[in-house]
């Protein structure tokens, strides 16, 4: 025998393709050829598989071999074919029996040694060989855990290349994933630990109920900070499509935590105001790598002193936050990533960033008015609440008493205003407040009466508040009625949330 295939997947973005190796061996000048499209990292898989084989005790085959990977025209990246490089070359040279193997998915990358090393993006590469009817699969000991949550698949994993090898030929077993139940996730931060900023919490419940974004302006020491890093805690948990999604992103971003792969929490991403745009949307040399943006995914993103951001960098967030994904183009082809997510901007009143009222802040009002106006247009225009925090003053931080609530009492109610709006807008395919459409909110089923809206209709009159504005007011009002369990919003909703919107626009 000298032609021997097997089965790998390789990922254009979070999407994953069944990826046939096959190998040929011939008489002739021992020479390697891989042909595929492969990358820079693919031809040194040739040396790497090399090596591999012959510090586990085998034999290189000293022929001509022609290693192919297809679908030729799928962009082929890193290492995870190493293993089932190996193993067709073995196979091809009569040396591996490979029947033990049939209809199975290999995934992993060699070191030199022939120890098998954990690669990036198994969840979503074995999701899509589940998908394409795949039933097995054999993954580095490192994946094994993450390995293990597709339903369906037989996961079985290996430390080195000889293990797999044994197993091939019958004289040695793999390893099973993990199947000790995972640790409860960490909790984070909780609500219960913030005291006083009464306005700031209600905002965030707001927020969190209609998945509205949020704008936080408040002078340094307001608790910006510490009230959007408890967002995600009164969140209600991811349900099990959104969890594999949200955790196949952190696979591929390799920064899935080790032992407790599922990730069941809405996960919450604060990038530092230098960090490029590549780190904030996605990209890298190469493979486009997901960045804060997407790893935010079904979660929120965080930009703390907002206009200090790049502008190219808040201007990359515009079409994803309007589409929920973001596309990233490279040379070695395009990758698309979800991004659904809710955003928290924060921003101190004035450049300077001391506390309001000090004497030093000698900011004038048009460099404060200057300095804000660099988050205004195309994403502050997607910001429905705009919360003016003060600073807690001795009062408040002193204040003892047991009315604090925790952050799973917010839950609660955030969860049963969710239920509450994702029954009402069934529907029209949405879920939250924050994405009805203006002429939805308008049309006749939910049009609100003027009794209820003629504070903001003389708004619009004096040429205070715009029709966009105007939309704003209303998404948020119904969720402050699905928080209070009212089926409408009332005058005093309409009142609150225009409010929390801040004025004007
Ligand atoms: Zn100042």
């Amino acid at each position: 025998m000298s032609y021997a295939k097997a089965f790998s997947v390789g990922l254009v973005g979070l999407v994953g393709h069944l990826v046939e190796v096959e190998a040929d061996l011939a008489p002739g000048v021992p020479v390697v050829t891989l042909s595929g499209l492969p990358d820079t990292a693919l031809n040194e898989a040739r040396d790497r598989v090399r090596a591999a084989l012959v510090n586990s005790g085998e034999q290189w085959p000293n022929r001509r071999i022609t290693v192919n990977l297809l679908p030729a025209s799928l962009p082929k990246h890193g290492s995870l074919f190493d293993l089932p490089i190996a193993v067709t070359v073995l196979a091809g040279a009569g040396m591996l029996p490979l029947a033990p193997l049939r209809g199975t998915v290999l995934l992993g990358e060699l070191g030199l040694d022939g120890t098998v090393r954990p690669v990036r993006g198994v969840l979503p590469c074995l999701l899509a060989a589940a998908r394409a009817g795949i039933r097995s699969a054999v993954v580095p000991a490192g994946n094994a855990g993450e390995a293990g949550l597709v339903p369906g698949l037989t996961v079985r994993a290996t430390d080195t290349l000889r293990r797999l090898i044994d197993f091939v030929r019958g004289i040695g077993p793999l390893l099973d994933p993990p199947d000790t139940p995972p640790p409860p996730p960490a909790a984070g931060p909780d609500l219960s630990d913030v005291v006083g900023q009464d306005l700031g919490r209600r905002a965030l419940e707001v927020a969190a109920a209609g998945g509205h974004h949020l704008f936080l302006i408040g002078p340094p020491g307001a608790g910006k900070t510490m009230l959007a890093a408890r967002l995600p805690s009164v969140l209600p948990a991811l349900d099990d499509e959104a969890a594999l999604e949200v955790t196949a992103v952190h696979s591929i971003a390799g920064v899935l935590p080790s032992g407790a792969p599922m990730i069941r929490r809405p996960p919450f991403q604060a990038p530092h105001h230098t960090a490029s745009a590549a780190a904030l949307v996605g990209g890298g040399s190469g493979v486009a790598r997901p960045g804060a943006l997407s790893l935010s995914h079904h979660g929120v993103l965080f930009l703390d002193e907002a206009p200090e951001f790049a502008t190219r960098a808040l201007e990359c967030l515009r079409q994803p936050l309007e589409d929920g994904v973001v596309t990233l183009h490279r040379s070695g082809g395009g990758a698309t990533y979800p991004a659904r997510i809710q955003l928290v901007l924060a921003a101190n009143p004035c450049p300077c960033a001391k506390p309001s009222g000090d004497r030093d802040c000698e900011c004038t009002p048009l460099a404060r008015r200057r300095y804000l106006a660099r988050l205004s247009g195309p994403l502050l225009d997607r910001v429905d609440l705009r919360v003016q925090l003060d600073p807690l003053s001795s009062r408040q931080l002193v204040r003892d008493d047991d009315a604090t609530e925790s952050s799973g009492t917010v839950r609660l109610r955030v969860q049963t205003a969710r239920d509450a709006a994702a029954r009402r807008w069934a529907g029209l395919g949405v879920r939250t407040n924050a994405r009805v459409g203006g002429a939805d909110l308008r049309a006749p089923a939910y049009r609100l009466p003027r009794t209820v809206t003629r504070q903001l209709t003389d708004e619009i009159d004096r040429g205070l508040l715009s029709a966009r504005g105007f939309d704003r007011v209303i998404r948020m009002s119904w969720t402050i009625a699905d928080l209070d369990g009212r089926s409408r919003p009332s005058r005093e909703d309409v009142a609150e949330a225009m409010f929390l919107r801040g004025g004007g626009h």
